[in-house]
């Protein structure tokens, strides 16, 4: 190898909740490191992926984008379906599926690189990548997974994942997490659908059982969280799997590096809450992929209408209808709802500038489906949580971040099916937003988790370096003292 070459390579799963944390981690090591001469960050992923990604990023000169073929109409997918952004949502497993066609690609470059005498210093690759895992250890290369999940929540879907099934008794409404005690008892409306229906022979199971299994392979996993919130979760897996755990988050994608995953500009969302007052408006969104059912939307807007409050809410088609269709105001909203509210509602179709959104004075507030990325973006700006889970280990960032520990959310709603109701909704809204006792001390508690951000972040001089940035620290120590040792 090369004495004064470094390349990572990152390799996130095709979709905004999982690129945009990779691309932000990918520039920050390059920040970083960029002292060390040569340094090269490849950025593997599918070919429509990394063009969006080629037009849009301002230049850098360490970061390598890199497609790898992949044909979506190979798998049975739409021909564009190179991201769960356009894709609804039952064929996010095809899509993972197909993600395992990358391997012998992903192999053959990293092969290349190793005979060549270009060995990466580490491949930083995706939770749903597992198998980058047993390559890299195949051909000696430093690995690690790289969670944008929060420990907690990874740990409470992991751990049910790899207990399947969860309920003896099929009336049973509450479990314990066989291997977390600190995780339970799970509430059965906890659980995301995928696993609740899964059996071992379904797709999402016959998916996630090579999966995790392979995580055994790596060298460790990253986590995109603060060790001051989230040890529990991080213990988990240093017991479970005997891996290196290191929490080096929140790393976040500047504005900057976003208009490449924003088809729509800031400037109108910007403008609108430049009139309004600090802390008076509610953010509402449901991520880069997940969407409500009809009902529960006409609970919302008659909740967000009755509460007199200011609003953004990101729009998309309900549940059930093509995600891609433009939303139909008419249908999917109480009559007359955008006319009532104008001026003091904001609805943005498909995708906002969050980022963006979340760091303005005027948002008081955010109603999120608490996909991690989100919320870490929120409490990065001190903005409380009212929490409604959708899927996945959004059920458990809910509870972590309801809990004492973080103390700056307020679950409102939880999943698709449950049951939604506007006056309850709009109590809680106030709750949260008003001058009331506990809507004080979670405003007070998003504070001081900003505060908390900001100093596991600090890195100025060795006496005063934060958590997350000496874990991130380590870990590039990890990974070169093993390029010394294969020497
Ligand atoms: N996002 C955005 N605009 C939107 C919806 C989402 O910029 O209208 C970004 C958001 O800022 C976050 C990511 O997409 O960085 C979503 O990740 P998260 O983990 O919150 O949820 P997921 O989409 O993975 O469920």
């Amino acid at each position: 190898m090369e004495e004064n070459q470094a390349n990572i390579v990152v390799f996130p799963f095709m979709a905004q909740g999982h690129i945009i944390p990779f691309l932000a981690l990918a520039l920050h090591l390059e920040s970083k490191l960029r002292r060390l001469p040569n340094l090269t960050i490849t950025f593997l992923n599918t070919p429509l992926n990394i063009a969006k990604l080629r037009s849009s990023l301002p230049p850098s000169a360490a970061l390598r984008l890199v497609e790898l073929p992949f044909c979506p109409s190979d798998h049975g997918l739409p021909p564009d379906a190179e991201n769960t952004d356009a894709l609804p949502y039952p064929l996010v497993a095809r899509l993972l599926h197909a993600s395992t066609s990358l391997r012998g690609p992903f192999r053959d470059l990293l092969l290349g690189l190793v005979a060549g005498g270009r060995k990466p210093l580490c491949v930083i690759a995706d939770i749903f990548f597992g198998w980058t895992a047993t390559v890299c250890r195949e051909l000696g290369v430093f690995h690690a997974v790289f969670s944008g999940a929060s420990g907690f929540g990874l740990a409470c879907y992991y751990s049910l994942w790899v207990n399947l099934p969860h309920r003896k008794k099929p009336d049973s409404v509450e479990f314990s997490l066989p291997d977390f005690q600190e995780g339970s008892p799970v509430h059965v409306s906890q659980l995301p659908l995928t696993i609740l229906e899964a059996d071992g022979t379904d797709p999402w199971s016959l998916f996630q059982a090579p999966n995790l299994s392979a995580w055994a392979d790596s060298n460790g996993i990253l986590f995109n969280t603060m060790a001051e919130f989230d040890g529990v979760g991080l213990s988990y897996f240093r017991r479970k799997l005997g891996v290196e755990v290191w929490a080096v988050g929140p790393v976040l994608l500047s504005s900057k590096c976003r208009r490449s995953t924003t088809p729509s500009s800031p400037e109108q969302c910007i403008a609108w809450l430049d009139e309004k007052p600090p802390k008076s408006v509610l953010y509402v969104s449901f991520g880069s992929m997940n969407t409500i059912t009809a009902p529960h939307m006409m609970e919302l807007a008659t909740a967000l209408e009755s509460s007199g409050r200011d609003f953004i809410w990101v729009v998309r088609p309900p549940v059930g209808q093509d995600i891609n269709a433009k939303f139909d105001s008419g249908a999917w909203l109480p009559e007359g709802f955008k006319r009532r509210t104008a001026g003091r509602g904001l609805l943005v179709e498909r995708w906002a500038p969050q980022a963006e959104i979340l760091a303005h004075g005027a948002v008081g507030a955010f109603l999120t489906h608490c996909g991690w990325n989100s919320v870490l973006e929120a409490l990065s700006n001190g903005v409380p949580l009212l929490g409604w889970p959708m899927a996945a280990e959004q059920f458990f960032n809910a509870r972590l971040l309801e809990g004492d520990g973080v103390g700056a959310c307020l679950e409102v709603a939880r999943g698709r099916s449950g049951e939604v109701r506007a006056d309850a909704l709009r109590e809680k809204i106030e709750t949260v937003m008003g001058e009331t006792e506990r809507g004080r001390g979670m405003r007070r508690r998003a504070r001081e988790a900003r505060e908390v951000i900001q100093t596991a972040m600090r890195d100025d001089d060795a006496a005063t370096r934060g958590s997350s940035v000496r874990a991130l620290d380590e870990f590039i120590g990890a990974a070169m003292s093993r390029r010394a040792e294969s020497r």
